[in-house]
């Protein structure tokens, strides 16, 4: 039976890494510097991120990359498998979800436009697909569905068939992309493969992962290409091939490998201005898998870096913290980062039944916990903004 510490550690770890890097979401490496140093800990947002409320979040609350993984964890539990309509079905009930605070001036109760119902952080992409479920999931090439696939990794950790099918079905609930896809079976290898391999040499473990997305680009094309965008077949096989790169360069400095991975999505993906910890599929995931590969034995030392390289530094956090949590399991997570999470013990258990394949004691369902943490959250967003208008920083 699959080991509840590294089931555990897996989540644990993405909700870990997601909580550590939401304060910091979108700020450059120069900014963190100068605003904390190094992040080491938990930071405070700065007062800036109430200007964009929908980003701020509640400290130690986690955000869409943790929900989405929580959310995956329980079909699982409940059905053994993914389907893109259930799946759908539980964002669309999150979604319509009624939250309200009081309103800062008036102080009157009003529903917020700071959430997407109990959804926190999402973006456009996923607000507008979880809307409208009837549509042709939209070619989104963006990192959302490999943040939210970790648990696939655990529960398929011995089955790499199942494994590849449920992560691209996993994706396919909102993307017709096949970046979302072929990314989404790399996190979910990568998350099994540090399960099952203690000693396994870095460039071999990133060729098998690189491997892995380029057996889900044959699946895609091979049973799921009506779900595909329409032109696709040119970019069929761009993940994996900058995966088997990464294989090939990950020894380099840190910044020389950042700067090959941002130049192959600039080529890929036609745009000038992109760094590795933009949150493209292409440059998240093999940054994730970087950092990952350069302190596998090190949990707290993968998550501090990703989470200091700026960007996309809630999801990279998550995906470093989701395949190291596995790897080397809860216990290396420390207890000073597992104390900040608002919802340490629903996460725990959730590994815990990831390990165990049942529900145990004291669980709550998704939507209610989701909803109790959203309002949580938009009450403190409330007075917060409250205090800072007063003091004239809003
Ligand atoms: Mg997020």
């Amino acid at each position: 039976m699959l080991s509840k510490d590294r089931a555990q550690g897996c989540l644990i770890g993405l909700a870990v890494g997601d909580v550590l890097g939401c304060p910091v979401e979108a700020m450059s490496p120069h900014e963190i510097k100068t605003g904390f140093g190094r992040i080491e800990d938990l930071v405070e947002a700065p007062v800036q991120a109430m200007r964009d409320t929908y980003y701020w979040r509640l400290p130690g609350l986690h955000s869409d990359d943790t929900q989405q993984a929580l959310s995956i964890t329980d079909i699982l539990v409940e059905n053994h498998e993914i389907k893109e309509d259930v799946l759908l079905e539980v964002w669309k009930e999150m979604a319509q979800t009624v939250i309200t605070a009081p309103s800062t001036k008036t102080g009157r109760i009003k529903k917020c436009k700071e959430t997407f119902g109990c959804h926190r952080g999402t973006g456009s992409n996923f607000r507008r697909r979880v809307k409208n479920t009837a549509a042709f999931a939209p070619p989104a090439n963006g990192n959302g569905a490999a943040m939210r696939v970790a648990p696939v990794g655990v529960w398929f950790c011995r089955e790499r068939k199942a494994r590849i099918e449920n992560a691209v079905r996993s994706a396919l609930a909102t993307s017709s992309h096949p970046h979302a896809a072929a990314s989404a079976a790399a996190v979910a290898a990568a998350v099994a493969l540090g399960i099952d391999n203690d000693s396994m040499n870095t460039r071999v473990f990133l060729e098998a992962v690189a491997n892995e997305a380029l057996l889900a680009e044959t699946f895609l094309a091979e049973k799921c290409a009506d779900q595909l965008h329409a032109g696709y077949e040119g970019r069929a096989n761009e993940f994996s091939d900058a995966l088997f790169q990464l294989a090939e360069w990950h020894y380099l400095p840190l910044q020389d490998a950042l700067t090959k991975i941002a130049d192959y999505a600039k080529s890929c993906l036609g745009l000038d201005k992109i760094f590795a910890t933009k949150s493209f599929a292409l440059t998240a995931v093999p940054t994730a898998l970087l950092i990952s590969a350069r302190h596998k034995h090190d949990f707290t030392e993968g998550v501090i870096e990703a989470v200091n390289l700026g960007g996309d530094t809630d999801t990279i956090g998550a995906l470093v913290g989701a395949i190291l949590g596995a790897k080397n399991g809860l216990e290396t997570v420390p207890v000073r980062y597992q104390q900040h999470l608002l919802a340490r013990e629903q996460v725990l258990l959730r590994g815990q039944a990831l390990a165990t394949g049942r529900k145990g004691p004291g669980w709550i369902c998704l939507p209610e916990l989701e909803r109790e943490l959203t309002l949580q959250e938009a009450r403190a967003r409330s007075k917060l903004r409250g205090e800072l208008m007063e003091k004239g920083f809003l």
